[in-house]
């Protein structure tokens, strides 16, 4: 397998092994054809780049995503401050185009739009593109290449401000892709992208691998991908979102000077060894220790005839559960908040899927808390004050294992 970046021949360090798609929820009729694929990260000895090894088709992945960015009110209030941040940053105006990638259902668009700045969507999900046009946000149903945007640039398309989260991890082409920005983006423009960050790999946050995320950003990496297609990384910040995230703000060369910001982070990668396969194989053995402890422990419970049951199903949960082989013989069942998962089955562990009311009325022993990156939000609910009191326990795997309430 060579780099997607830079060509080079990449050196795997780390295997999960056989993964399902870990968003696609399964009905009964579904479970005995489900696919799994090869799921292992590798490094480039040239570039640096973090990337799996084999990647799913995109169109199995996104055509028909069933997440709608909308639904949760904390979000829309992050795109709203963001919107504003980057229009003063930026001094956009409603002479100004605000282009976003894998735009979703509009809700960033959305924002910049109340300021009357002009917009343009796109993103590959026809059903959600369909639900963004109809809420008035101009949405192309495509994926992002370097073809769109020469096709866009031809019809006059040019952007003062391209946003993407949680998109540069995604794209395999990703050299294609960065040609894309660098075509509809104009002289003086500035293109944003925000996506998890590389450290919380190396800090055993192992769980944000899977097939959907491609790429696993160092700055350094970046700014070699960037500067392959002559545009530049000229400032960097870091952000709580996802459990750690980075912001890079890319531009024409010469545009803006490079901020000490971005000198200040490829030192600290350099520091901790970023740049060196030998830090990643570390991580994998970290890992497998921390997969021991964790089996070890449950083991242990089940064997005192404690139940278990884990609290939500996201994506990452369902990493975990599937690389560490938690399944049935552990946990009695799994909740979820999120009404369209409940009554389907977990990918590859295939656990039937319950409402939180399922917790009280069963009040397990323990509770394995897959969304351990708002762990704190979890214990401290509302609705689990009942269960905390009489005595339940939560088990927090990632990025060690710790008991709470015990
Ligand atoms: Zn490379």
């Amino acid at each position: 397998m060579n780099c997607r970046s830079c060509g080079f021949p990449i050196m795997k360090f780390f295997s999960l092994g056989q993964m399902p798609l870990v968003n696609s929820f399964l009905t009964k009729e579904q479970i005995p054809s489900e696919a799994k694929f090869d799921l292992s990260v590798g490094f480039c000895p040239q570039c640096c780049l973090v990337q799996l090894m084999e990647t799913v088709p995109p169109e199995k992945l996104f055509r028909d995503y069933i997440y709608f960015s909308s639904t949760s009110k904390l979000f829309l209030e992050h795109c709203r401050s963001l919107a504003d941040e980057l229009a003063a940053r930026f001094k956009l105006n409603p002479d100004s185009l605000v282009v976003e990638i894998a735009s979703n259902d509009g809700a960033q668009l959305q924002a910049f739009k109340d300021l009357g700045i002009k917009i343009l969507g796109i993103d590959p999900a026809a059903n959600i593109a369909q639900v963004a046009n109809a809420k008035g946000i101009p949405t192309l149903p495509e994926f992002f290449n370097l073809a769109l945007a020469q096709k866009l640039q031809t019809e006059g398309t040019q952007a003062d401000l391209i946003f993407g989260a949680n998109v540069l991890a995604h794209v395999p082409s990703i050299v294609d892709f960065a040609k894309g920005v660098k075509t509809i983006l104009k002289p003086g423009g500035t293109a944003v992208f925000e996506f998890p960050y590389l450290k919380g790999l190396l800090e055993k946050k192992f769980d944000t691998i899977y097939h959907e995320h491609v790429f696993y950003y160092s700055l350094i990496a970046l700014r070699n991908l960037w500067h392959s297609v002559g545009l530049e990384v000229y400032d960097v910040e870091q952000t709580p979102m996802q459990g750690g995230s980075l912001e890079i703000f890319i531009a024409h060369p010469g545009a803006f000077a490079i901020s000490d910001n971005v000198k200040i982070l490829i030192n600290q990668e350099v520091q901790a060894g970023f740049d060196k396969i030998t830090t990643y194989q570390k991580m994998s053995d970290e890992i497998q220790n921390l997969k021991n402890e964790l089996m070890a422990l449950l083991a242990k419970l089940k064997s005192e005839g404690r139940t278990i049951a884990a609290y939500s199903a996201p994506a990452k949960g369902n990493v975990l559960l599937n690389y560490f082989g938690i399944n049935q013989n552990y946990l009695d069942f799994i909740v979820d908040k999120a009404e369209a998962k409940q009554g389907l089955y977990t990918p590859g562990t295939h656990l039937l899927v319950y409402p939180l009311n399922k917790i009280y009325e069963t009040k397990p022993d323990y509770l394995l808390v897959l969304c351990w990156n708002i762990a704190d939000e979890i214990i401290n609910m509302p609705e689990l004050a009942e269960y905390k009191k009489h005595g339940g326990k939560f088990i927090i795997p990632v990025p060690e294992v710790k008991i709470f309430n015990e």
